[in-house]
């Protein structure tokens, strides 16, 4: 009797052993960096550009000279923290392939390639910070988990979030970085920090001390990635958390479908003829990327505003308020043909239906109660004002070289409080197929150790 106790045991003790060596050998979802880097960390910082490769030039200082500081000052800061090597491909003004600063990365053995860039924008609308990465996994979900550090740290300084990006071309990564440092089995990613071509955002780039200010920020993005600790400042990151990945898949938020938002439509929320107050109210939804942002137009769709935020839009979770209005004031006798266009972080755009608004139309809707929803409508809503004057040839917004302020105003959004009606889709699946693969390597088991005890028995 105690000797069949003893093998029970026994039995029972190696199942549980079993199942102990099997979990950890599925792919899990752990919070937690997916990138090993073995005993030693090498980091290689690439300048963008240089020589005869100026990278954006029209929009005062060369982006090469830019890169290069910001370059030097994150080497600097880097080499700060315990436990790090650090390589730069350039110190001066030359230039170098891409296949070079790959290979250059992989000689040195590097654990990252960290490529510095500024934007700049052929609608010269765009705005925000972006970190591009490669679409080949493990490197895509090792650039997402760094991208998503650097990004929160560069939105904290007040930049707008563009996301985590990949880009499929003829021979993989459309980005040539990135293909040659996957092929050399090489993390990397571009980190884009600004537009050039656009005031706002070229506040943050236009000083020595700003530029070298981002080389900084990116350190402490790289140092936070790595858990890295520094003495000398006074710092530990080892207890960083990480966005959950899958490194063996491509993280889906970084690849576009190819489309702008599935869904943009808009509709006459209220208006009031007695104030010429007209509001409009705005449904948009991408099932596959964030919304970002929103532009209208008054004349159909010639002209259209600067690019607004759209409201709540997180680049890095897919996510963005569905729902929202913009309100105006009509003059008598006016008239417009409203349009809205929407882009997400791929810079997709859809354009939604076309609402005549006249004051005459309005005014016939107001008194037959169409258009009026006191209701909803007692918070106070967006007071964004369109064109002074309402001819459509006064419009000043295309060029967006102008010095303007309009990227605070958009701040002044209001979401209403109308329901959300969008729905994202989540992969279920995996979870699922997990699970009852676990369960059937138990079931196997307990067959297995079932039948060795019964023949134990039966001897
Ligand atoms: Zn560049």
């Amino acid at each position: 009797m105690i000797r069949q106790t003893i093998k029970r045991a026994v039995y029972g003790m190696t199942i549980l052993l079993l199942l102990f060596t099997l979990v950890p050998a599925v792919p899990s979802y752990a919070a937690g960096r997916a990138q090993d880097i073995g005993d030693t960390l090498v980091v290689v910082i690439d300048a963008g550009h240089g020589g005869e490769n100026l990278g954006a030039k029209d929009y005062g200082p060369l982006e090469k000279d830019l890169t290069l500081v910001t370059a030097k000052a994150m080497y600097e800061e880097l080499l700060k923290y315990d436990g790090v090597t650090v390589f730069m491909t350039r110190t001066d003004d030359t230039d170098l392939s891409l296949e070079q600063r790959a290979q250059f990365a992989a000689d040195m053995g590097a654990d990252f390639l960290f490529s510095i860039h500024y934007n700049a924008s052929e609608s010269h609308k765009q705005y925000g910070s972006e970190v591009l990465v490669s679409t080949q996994a493990p490197y895509n979900a090792y650039g997402y988990q760094f991208g998503s550090i650097a990004l929160s740290n560069l939105t904290s300084m007040g930049l707008y979030n563009r996301g985590v990006k990949a880009k499929e071309g003829n021979q993989g990564d459309y980005y040539g970085l990135m293909r040659e440092a996957s092929k050399r089995k090489v993390p990397s990613c571009i980190i884009e920090h600004c537009y050039l071509d656009m005031d706002s955002d070229k506040a943050y780039a236009d000083s020595t001390e700003d530029l070298q200010a981002f080389g900084r920020m990116d350190a402490k993005s790289v140092a936070q990635y790595f858990g890295l600790k520094s003495t000398t400042l006074g710092v530990d990151y080892s207890g960083t958390t990480y966005p959950e990945v899958n490194a063996s898949k491509v993280v889906p938020v970084t690849k576009s479908d190819g489309s702008g938002p599935d869904t943009l439509e808009i509709s006459l929320w209220n208006n009031n003829p007695s104030t010429g107050d007209v509001t409009v109210a705005v449904h948009g939804f991408d099932a596959n990327a964030a919304i970002l942002y929103y532009e209208y137009s008054l004349d159909g769709g010639i002209t259209y505003t600067p690019f607004y935020k759209w409201p709540n839009a997180d680049a890095l979770n897919n996510n963005n308020d569905n729902d929202f209005t913009i309100s105006f004031q009509m003059p008598d006798g006016a008239s417009a043909a409203f349009v809205v266009r929407a882009y997400n972080i791929f810079d997709e755009v859809t354009a939604s239906n076309l609402l005549d608004l006249n004051t005459q139309v309005l005014a016939t809707e107001y008194q037959q109660g169409k258009a009026v929803t006191p209701v909803v409508n007692t918070e106070p809503v967006m007071t964004e004002s369109p064109t002074p004057d309402w001819s459509p040839s006064n419009a000043t917004y295309e060029n967006a070289d102008d010095p303007t302020t309009w990227s605070e105003d958009t701040d002044t959004t209001t979401p209403t409080t109308q329901p959300h009606t969008g729905k994202k889709t989540t992969n279920v699946w995996i979870p699922v197929l997990l699970l009852a693969g676990i369960s059937l390597i138990i079931v196997l088991l307990l067959v297995l150790v079932i039948r060795l005890f019964l023949l134990e028995h039966r001897r």
